[in-house]
């Protein structure tokens, strides 16, 4: 499942995304696309509960995820618990609907 795309730096691995111009560990330009692993870890999160208009839940919880080849990305969390550390698998999913639109997202359930 491609999702998004992280970049790989050639010189010394260092993972990054969203893309930098520059390595931010080692200043080197070329870098070699990587895509998520389909699970992952979660770092952090917060709960949202001040949504934007249209959406009709109470709360959102969003979450930082670090995958197993070491991308990490934000996300929607739909699991019902939720715990640091917790193992997710991810998605692309719908995460609102919007003048009209379905807007995809990352997601982890
Ligand atoms: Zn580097």
């Amino acid at each position: 499942m491609k999702t998004i795309t992280a970049y790989k730096c050639t010189n010394c691995g260092q993972v990054m995304y969203p893309r930098h111009e520059r390595c931010l560990n080692c200043n080197e330009r070329e870098f070699k696309e990587i895509y998520p692993t389909k699970k992952g870890k979660l770092l952090t999160y917060t709960v949202v509960n001040e949504l934007p208009w249209g959406i009709d839940e109470r709360a959102r919880v969003l979450g930082v995820v670090e995958f197993d080849n070491g991308i990490r990305a934000l996300g929607l969390i739909k699991s019902d618990r939720v715990k640091i550390g917790m193992k997710l698998t991810s998605g692309w999913d719908e995460v609102r609907y919007m003048n009209g639109v379905r807007v995809y997202g990352l997601t982890f359930s």
